[in-house]
């Protein structure tokens, strides 16, 4: 193999996916994207597996790359619009669960057709600020409840924090008050949403809350993954010879190592961009001073350590800097390599 590969330790990571869905009564799998780099049919074979109801995708083409390796129901996280052909005709298809975060949206989903009602869960807006009917308009679910299958309401929060779980509160309270239906949350713990739900409760009322997970469930075990790239080509060079696309010159005695993964794999998007930790901003700081030299760290770790780029990443391949201090690799290798696993794509996963 010469590409970009993704080796799963199918049981560590199985092992994960249980615990999590054990501890998360009512967890809907989030597979939608690259499916986190595993891809959308793999993942819901897994949730097949794990023997929940309901498996989420992010957009209507995706539905049709489930279908096939899940048997439940498919929610549409992507709020419907009126005119995305592709949505309007999945809403006939009695496993698909809509998205409906706007007002004039209900009527004309209600409208689609006279002989069936949709499936749908009404979003609320957040602080997020993305989609949602605004919270001062949750009283229009009733009249929605007429022409829909009202499944629940969608609050979809931002990052876990003590204000989200303050908000979590609040707009769980107020979409329950408006209209009786179960919750749909994310982002939070799964013990703080079974207390939201058991807050507004009624007694001998049955009002369940669904969680949304993907990070957590499929990238949650590190362990349970690796990715690795193949040495593709190995030359060796002298300071100051030109190499690459951009005949930069060689800044020491060493070799240009040639590895498979470029643009097309996501390679080059693996520098972190929200700096969430110390080391994290440290990193990207370091990264960007070397940017501005010319030169950039790759993900690519030949020796036990990562190696500077050539120049940026082509299409297919890489090109990399060993000094003449490390070991060179040998054509065939294979070395680690840090992809961000929501824009990787690999050329052959592998289960271990
Ligand atoms: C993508 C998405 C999720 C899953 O997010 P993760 O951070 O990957 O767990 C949950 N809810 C909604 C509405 C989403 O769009």
């Amino acid at each position: 193999m010469s590409g970009l590969k993704l080796t799963i330790d199918t049981a560590a990571w199985r092992a994960h996916q249980r615990a999590l869905v054990d501890a998360t009564p009512g967890i809907i799998p989030v597979a939608k994207g690259n499916g986190y780099g595993f891809g959308l049919e793999r993942l819901a074979a897994e949730a097949r597996s794990l023997g929940v109801t309901r498996l989420a995708v992010g957009l209507p083409h995706e539905v049709a790359r489930v279908r096939e390796h899940f048997d439940g129901d498919i929610v549409i996280l992507q709020p419907w619009r009126p005119l995305d052909a592709k949505a309007v005709e999945l809403v006939r298809d009695p496993r698909v669960i809509t998205t409906v975060s706007r007002l004039e949206d209900i009527e004309v989903l209600g409208n689609v057709g006279a002989d069936f009602r949709p499936r749908a869960v009404l979003e609320v807006l957040t602080s997020m600020r993305r989609h949602g009917l605004d919270p001062e308009d949750l009283a229009a679910a009733e009249a929605a409840a007429a022409l829909l299958d009202v499944e629940g309401w969608t609050i979809h929060l931002p990052l876990h924090s003590e204000q989200t779980v303050a908000e979590a509160r609040e707009l769980s309270r107020k979409a329950v008050e408006a209209y009786r239906a179960p919750l749909w949350l994310s982002h939070i713990p799964s013990t703080t949403a079974q207390e939201i739900s058991a807050e507004l409760t009624a007694p001998g009322e049955d009002l369940p809350v669904r969680l949304r997970v993907g990070t957590a469930l499929w990238l949650g075990a590190r362990s349970a993954y690796r990715t690795t790239a193949s040495v593709l080509d190995v030359h060796e060079v002298k300071r100051g010879d030109r190499i690459g696309y951009h005949q930069h010159r060689a800044p020491g005695d060493g070799w240009v190592v040639v590895l498979s993964g470029g643009t097309a794999h996501g390679i080059g998007m693996e520098a972190p961009t929200s700096g969430s930790t110390v080391r994290a901003k440290a990193i990207s700081v370091a990264t960007g001073a070397l940017e501005a030299a010319g030169r950039a760290l790759s993900p690519y770790t030949i020796d036990g350590r990562k190696r500077m780029f050539v120049e940026p990443p082509h299409m297919q391949s890489s090109m990399v800097l060993v000094p003449s201090s490390a070991q060179p690799p040998t054509v065939g290798d294979e070395v680690p390599v840090e992809v961000r696993m929501t824009t990787a794509a690999f050329d052959e996963v592998v289960e271990a």
